[in-house]
């Protein structure tokens, strides 16, 4: 069985080196095994890295056959990349597993990856069985985020990244997948055929620092609801909600006035339906909006990802 990890790196200098050695210390023990094949390669996706990430790959590259490297036209976002790196693998490949490149989930949990991709699976989903070593603040947002997803109705797999085993087949049927706004988390279980799941504990960042930032995460967040994200729409959205309420407090205000007695005949109620209709049009503009701005950036069709370099 001939596999290919998949690895995005943005700026990921740091821990580059201690990543790589860990990862041919895997592929060795594996190939050992006979796990897998001889053919089976470590990609590097180098997602337009401002530092020396894709010197590093270069450099791993000449020294060992097993490591290959793909360097992304600009800087795309870990989801382009990844997806970047599986599309280029693909026909090359029998399975491929993505992880991130600081490690911090466990590479020990491939053999278990392997076992089930040999039992028939597909799809493989690696689960975090355990959260201690993330800090308390990423624990309740990771937690929060996959409620709300499922709130909002995506399908996804509960504390499951983007650590996972697919089959070529898999492959193949995930590049029939054209969106643009991509959420591979929500889009790999509608792929559907046989999948499991292999938990593992996560560990910590053994250098550098998180490219997931709070922010980052936020809008990670969105995106995987609304699969995109169209600020000046959103913010018409949030200017309607903020109105709507205004007027719940005017509504307060105009009724107590007007059962004391002091106000003109036909105000109160006028008041009300401005600020309440009014409010209430711009949140549902807000809210068709963002799916017209969905359908806009779908109907472009831009490449999700543009190689530079292929170093096979
Ligand atoms: N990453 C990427 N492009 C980006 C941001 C992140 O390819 O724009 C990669 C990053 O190099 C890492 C993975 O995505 O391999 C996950 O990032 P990180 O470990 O910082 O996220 P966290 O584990 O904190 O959620
Ligand atoms: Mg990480």
């Amino acid at each position: 069985m001939i596999l290919y990890l998949v690895i995005p790196c943005y700026n990921e200098e740091e821990v580059l080196p201690e990543t790589s050695e860990r990862l041919a210390e895997k592929f060795a023990a594996l190939t050992n095994e006979g796990k897998i094949g001889r053919e089976s390669r470590i990609v590097f996706v180098d997602d337009g890295s401002k530092d020396r990430t894709w010197e590093l790959i270069e450099g791993l590259h000449a020294q060992n056959e097993c490591f290959r490297g793909i360097k992304l036209s600009r800087n795309k976002g870990h989801q382009n990349a990844l997806l970047a790196g599986l599309m280029t693998v693909k026909d090359e490949c029998d399975a491929a597993i993505s992880l991130d490149a600081d490690l911090q989930d466990d590479i020990n949990a491939i053999d278990a990856m392997v076992d089930k991709y040999n039992e028939g699976c597909d799809v493989v989903y690696g689960v975090r069985s355990s959260r201690k070593k993330d800090s308390v603040f990423k624990r309740t947002t990771a937690r929060a985020f996959y409620r709300l997803m499922t709130r909002m109705g995506v399908e996804c797999v509960y504390d499951h990244a983007d650590y996972r085993l697919l089959s070529r087949r898999a492959l193949e049927a995930l590049s029939e997948f054209k969106e643009v706004n991509l959420f591979l988390r929500g889009l790999v279980p509608l792929i559907g055929f046989k999948s499991d799941t292999v938990t593992y504990e996560r560990g910590e960042r053994f250098a550098g620092k998180s490219k997931y930032p709070l922010k980052k995460m936020l809008s990670f967040a969105f995106e995987g609801i609304t699969s995109m994200s169209i600020k000046p729409i959103r913010l018409i959205t949030a200017l309607g909600l903020i109105i709507f309420f205004v007027s719940i407090a005017f509504l307060i205000y105009s009724l107590i006035r007007h059962f004391t007695g002091n106000t003109e005949l036909g105000w109160t109620s006028l008041m009300i339906s401005i600020w309440a209709i009014g409010g209430l049009q711009l949140l549902a503009i807000g809210v068709i909006g963002e799916y017209v701005g969905k359908i806009y950036l779908e109907t472009k069709e831009r490449p999700r990802f543009i190689i530079e370099k292929y170093l096979k």
